[in-house]
């Protein structure tokens, strides 16, 4: 009989070993995860998790249930710490060793910390990765307290806007021009920076964080790059990630900004397979690595198909959201690259903004405007680039652009 294993259990880990059992793979699986708790959504832990309107069952992505009644061996805090492929076989931090005949590594992402030498080891300094960095952040964030946000990216944000709602005094640095600049237009940033201020955050960019003063182990002031010191309760440090390759690296598996995969999704080693945040894949001619929920289901569902015996291709078709206080942004498309951006307002609060390069359409930013991100979803995927008149237009029919 064979065995597959699967190293990590997170989105893309859960998502694998579903598929193989529906695409009806009736061998051994064992899905190994160094959290203790069963895979669990990540993005509501920035969002209505940290801010209390959701209970914890809800995170998880599959009933405990599940794994077994599917006959899914899960191996829950437990770490991998060696592959060794010329044996097949997996070594975890209790001493025990596992054969497989094919394994797949769905390791995730680590978030980047602040290092000691500047206070990122004192008490009260969190990030937000796991369910057990937000439990143990989440008392902190109440009515008067006073917060510092290192980042002013998607993690920072949503962090920033759950703590302004819960009455807690929030100032985020951004040590780059802008909040957003690294992934969005300064159109987008423009739009988030009104939002907050709206609500009372503090946004200081072009400002970094020099380092944070501990009192009896505990963080209680920042000293910002400006040379001005806050007084702060509690800290978010949100200023990125890197993908999990140690285990990877060491096997002797090849790296290329995560780990690298063909197109089907094989690593450098026979029968071993990568998906999700870890992997680094082939689009349109490049390599990139994608930090979200769509990559991680549809990557390691391709995945699980091809460790079948398939041979599909994995085509991204990358997409993510954010919510932050009453707006839902949703982004389809990559904007790398672009060279122009197209406003176009909807109704009310609603607008979104059109990134092109030349005559091409590459993504579209929609805040509260479900209808311009699926029609703008749909013509990038269907390589169409509408007029970017057309797109300012506000009287125009968008949906008429989706008409062959
Ligand atoms: P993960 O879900 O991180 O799972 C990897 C797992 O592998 C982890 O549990 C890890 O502990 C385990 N692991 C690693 N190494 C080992 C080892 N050696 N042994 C055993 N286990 C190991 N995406 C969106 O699309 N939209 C959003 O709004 C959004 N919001 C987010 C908000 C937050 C706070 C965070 C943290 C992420 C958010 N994301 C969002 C990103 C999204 O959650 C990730 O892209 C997704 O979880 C990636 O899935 P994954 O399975 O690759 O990694």
């Amino acid at each position: 009989m064979k065995h597959i294993v699967v190293i990590g259990a997170g989105q893309a880990g859960s998502s694998l070993v579903a598929k193989l059992r529906k695409d009806g793979f009736d061998g051994e699986i064992t899905l190994i995860g160094s959290e203790p708790v069963v895979p669990y959504q990540r993005p509501p832990l920035s969002k209505a998790y940290l801010l209390g309107d959701m209970a914890l069952e809800r995170l998880f992505l599959r009933p405990q249930a599940f794994y077994a009644d599917q006959n899914i061996t899960l191996k829950l805090g437990q770490d991998v710490t060696a592959i060794t492929p010329e044996a097949r076989a997996v070594t975890l931090k209790s001493g025990e060793i596992i054969a497989y005949d094919q394994l797949a590594l769905t390791t995730g992402s680590e978030p980047r910390r602040l290092p000691a030498s500047i206070g990122g080891d004192l008490a009260g300094v969190h990030v937000v990765r796991g369910l057990a960095d937000v439990d143990a952040m989440a008392p902190a964030v109440a009515q008067g307290a006073r917060a510092l946000i290192v980042g002013g990216g998607y993690i920072g944000l949503e962090a920033a806007a759950v703590a302004a709602r819960k009455g807690v005094q929030v100032t985020l640095v951004e040590m780059s021009d802008r909040i957003l600049q690294r992934v969005a237009a300064p159109e987008t940033s423009d739009y988030f920076r009104a939002l907050h201020q709206g609500h009372g955050v503090d946004i200081r960019e072009g400002i970094g964080l020099d380092r944070l003063v501990g009192e009896d182990g505990r963080v209680r002031a920042a000293v910002l790059s400006d040379g001005s010191e806050i007084d702060v309760d509690f800290v978010v440090v949100g200023v990125g990630i890197t993908p999990s390759t140690a285990l990877a690296e060491a096997a002797g598996l090849r790296l290329n900004n995560g780990i690298e995969v063909d197109e089907f999704g094989r690593t450098s080693q026979d029968l071993i397979w990568a998906a999700g945040d870890c992997a680094s894949f082939v689009h349109k001619g490049g390599r990139i690595r994608l930090e979200s929920v769509p990559n991680a289901i549809d990557q390691s569902e391709c995945v699980a198909a091809n460790m079948l015996g398939g041979e599909t291709p994995y085509v991204a078709k990358p997409w993510f959201w954010s919510d932050q206080y009453d707006v839902k942004l949703q982004i389809a498309g990559l904007n790398s690259g672009y060279t122009s951006v197209v406003t176009r307002r909807g109704e009310g609060v609603s607008v979104s903004f059109w990134y092109y390069r030349g005559d091409t359409l590459l993504a579209v930013d929609a805040m509260n405007d479900p209808r311009a991100y699926m029609i703008g979803k749909r013509l990038i995927e269907a390589g169409k680039s509408p007029d970017p008149e057309v797109i300012g237009d506000t009287s125009s029919d968008l949906k008429a652009l989706l008409r062959p």
